[in-house]
C-alpha cells in the first residue's frame, strides 16, 4: 500500500467522518436527486459581458449535494483529478458544514479552486470516475459545484487562508508565461520555499484564464483572489517580460536562475488558408478575444476598437469558439453563427456550453465549411461561402471524418468572421534554446513522468507541451513539474 493510499485511509477513517457516514445510509443517500444550477436568464445575461451565467450554489445546496457522495473506501473519482485533489475529504467537510476546512483541503492541492470549479470539464474527469457515473448509471456526485462553492464560501467570508509555506531556501526558479500549469507550479514550488519568480509577455497575469475566457464564465475578480493568494504565500510575478527578448534564458540563468518551468502556452492561431482570410472583418478567436477582454476593444474610448459585427460567422466547435459566438451576441450581433464541419455529438465544446449558447439565441450550422469569404466595396467581408459536408468514417481522433458533398455549396451574409479552429505553440522559446527537442507541431518534448525537456534544467507543461488542452491538465503538468524540479534541485545541491 503507498503512503498516499494509506494517508486516504487514515483520513477515512478520522472519527468525524465515521460518523458522518453512518448518519445518513448508502440507500438513502443515492435517492437524493443531483442539485440543479440555478443560471441567470438568457435575456438578462446577454446584456452584458461581466454578468456570470452560473450563480453557484447556495449552502442548502451544497449541503444536500455533499450528501450524496458515498464516501466510498476506493475513491476513484481522485483518480480522475489531473492534481489529484481528497475529494472526498472536502465533499464530506461541506456535507459536515466545515465550509472553510473544505476551501483549506482544495488548496492543499490545487492553486485555483475557484477557476477550476468554474471552467473544469468535470464530467470528462473526476465526475466521469464518480461511483454514481460508474457503477449505478446516475448523475454524479456535482463536485465541480462544489468545488467552486468552497472557494467561493471562503472568499466571500473575508476569512481567506494562505497556505503554509517552508521557509525560503535561496534556490531561484522561474516559470515562463502565467497561464494555469505555471501558477500551478509556482504555487507548489513556493510550498517547498524556492525563491519563485512568473515572467509574464503580457500586462496581466493570467494567461488564457484572462485573455481567452471570458467574464460571463471566468469573472475576472474570482481569477484576482486566487493570484493574490500565491503573492501572498511570496510568489513574485513580473509583468510586460517577454522571455527571449526582454531578456534571455542566459540573462535569467545570470540573475542566478537555477531552473525553468516553461508554460508560453500555445497562443498562435490556426488558419484554414482560403481565399478571403486577410480581408478586414476576418479574425482568429484569439485576437477578438483578447482584444475584448483584455484590452477593452469594445469600450467606445478604446484605443484599439474593435469592429463590431451584425451578422457575426464563428468558425469552429470548440470552447473558444462558444466564448467568442457568445460574446458576439453581448456585443449587439442580430445574427450569430457557429459553424462547423462536423455534427452536433463531435463538436468539442463543453455540453454545458453549447447549452448557454443555444438559451442565448446563437444559431447552429453543422455539417458545413467556409471555403472562401468575398468583400464589399470598401474591402469588408461581406459574404461567407460554405460547403456542405457529410460525415465519413472515423479518423485517427476516433471521430467521423467529415467529407465534402460535391457541389453543395452556398453563400451567407456576414460582417464579421471568427476563425476559432485551434491554435499552435508560439515558436519564441523553441527558437531561442537550441538544444531544445521540439516536436514536429512545434511542442516542447518532455519526459512524461517528470516533465523534464532534453535540457536537465529547463522542464515544460500544459499547452506548449500538449498543444491546446484544458486548464486541469496544465495545472496537473505544473504540479508533476515541481515535485521533479525538486528532487532534481536537491540532487544538485548534494553535489
Ligand atoms: C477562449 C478559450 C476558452 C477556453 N475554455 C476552457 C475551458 O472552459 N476549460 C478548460 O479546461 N480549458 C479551456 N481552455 C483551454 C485552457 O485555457 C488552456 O489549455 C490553458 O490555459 C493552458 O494553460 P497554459 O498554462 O499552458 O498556458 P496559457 O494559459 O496559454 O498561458 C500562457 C502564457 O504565457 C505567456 N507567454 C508566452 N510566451 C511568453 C514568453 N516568451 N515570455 C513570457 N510569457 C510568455 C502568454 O502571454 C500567456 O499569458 C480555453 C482556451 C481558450 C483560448
Amino acid at each position: 500500500m503507498t503512503d498516499h493510499t494509506e494517508m486516504l485511509k487514515q483520513e477515512r477513517n478520522t472519527p468525524w467522518r465515521v460518523e458522518l457516514r453512518n448518519s445518513v445510509p448508502g440507500k438513502d443517500r443515492i435517492a437524493i436527486e443531483r442539485v440543479k444550477m440555478n443560471e441567470v436568464e438568457p435575456l438578462e445575461r446577454i446584456k452584458s459581458q461581466t454578468c456570470e451565467v452560473n450563480c453557484g450554489l447556495t449552502p442548502e445546496q451544497a449541503l444536500h449535494e455533499a450528501r450524496r457522495c458515498m464516501d466510498c473506501v476506493n475513491p476513484t473519482c481522485i483518480e480522475g483529478c489531473p492534481v489529484s485533489i481528497n475529494i472526498p475529504k472536502f465533499v464530506k467537510q461541506i456535507e459536515a458544514g466545515k465550509f472553510l476546512d473544505a476551501a483549506a483541503t482544495l488548496k492543499e492541492f490545487s492553486a485555483l479552486p475557484a477557476v477550476c470549479g468554474r471552467v473544469c470539464p468535470q464530467e470528462k474527469q473526476c465526475e466521469l470516475k464518480c461511483f454514481y457515473s460508474e457503477k449505478m448509471n446516475k448523475e454524479p456526485v456535482a463536485i465541480g459545484y462544489l468545488e467552486r462553492f468552497a472557494a467561493d464560501y471562503e472568499r466571500l467570508s473575508g476569512k481567506i487562508q494562505i497556505p503554509k509555506v517552508e521557509e525560503r531556501n535561496g534556490i531561484k526558479v522561474a516559470a515562463i508565461g502565467s497561464g494555469p500549469s505555471s501558477l500551478s507550479f509556482a504555487g507548489d514550488m513556493i510550498k517547498l520555499g524556492y525563491e519563485v519568480t512568473v515572467f509574464e509577455a503580457l500586462h496581466e497575469i493570467g494567461g488564457v484564464l484572462k485573455y481567452g475566457i471570458p467574464e460571463f464564465r471566468l469573472p475576472n475578480s474570482v481569477v484576482d483572489v486566487e493570484l493574490e493568494n500565491l503573492k501572498e504565500m511570496g510568489v513574485n510575478f513580473e509583468k510586460n517580460f517577454v522571455v527571449g527578448r526582454t531578456a534571455s534564458f542566459d540573462d535569467l540563468k545570470e540573475l542566478g536562475y537555477k531552473a525553468f518551468f516553461i508554460g508560453s502556452g500555445a497562443g498562435l492561431p490556426n488558419f484554414m488558408n482560403i481565399p478571403g482570410e486577410n480581408l478586414n472583418g476576418v479574425m482568429s478567436s484569439n485576437e477578438y478575444l483578447t482584444r475584448v477582454n483584455l484590452m477593452y476593444a469594445n469600450q467606445s474610448d478604446s484605443d484599439t476598437p474593435i469592429m463590431l459585427g451584425k451578422r457575426v460567422a464563428v468558425v469552429g466547435g470548440g470552447n473558444t469558439a462558444m466564448d467568442a459566438v457568445r460574446t458576439s451576441k453581448r456585443l449587439g450581433a442580430e445574427r450569430s453563427l457557429i459553424v462547423y464541419r462536423r455534427s452536433r455529438e463531435e463538436m468539442p465544446a463543453r455540453l454545458e456550453e453549447v447549452k448557454h449558447a443555444e438559451e442565448e439565441g446563437i444559431e447552429f450550422m453543422n455539417l458545413a465549411n467556409p471555403v472562401e469569404y468575398m468583400p464589399n466595396a470598401e474591402g469588408r467581408v461581406a459574404k461567407a461561402r460554405f460547403q456542405r459536408m457529410k460525415l465519413g468514417e472515423p479518423d485517427a481522433s476516433g471521430r467521423r471524418k467529415p467529407v465534402a458533398i460535391e457541389g453543395d455549396i452556398f453563400d451567407i451574409d456576414v460582417d464579421l468572421v471568427i476563425v476559432a479552429i485551434g491554435v499552435s505553440p508560439n515558436p519564441l522559446i523553441p527558437a531561442c534554446l537550441p538544444g531544445l527537442k521540439i516536436s514536429r507541431w512545434g511542442t516542447i518534448e518532455v519526459n512524461e513522468e517528470t516533465m523534464q525537456s532534453s535540457i536537465p534544467e529547463i522542464f515544460a507543461g500544459g499547452d506548449i507541451v500538449r498543444g491546446g488542452a484544458t486548464v486541469i491538465l496544465a495545472m496537473g503538468d505544473g504540479r508533476k513539474a515541481a515535485a521533479s524540479m525538486h528532487r532534481y534541485l536537491q540532487e544538485k545541491q548534494k553535489k
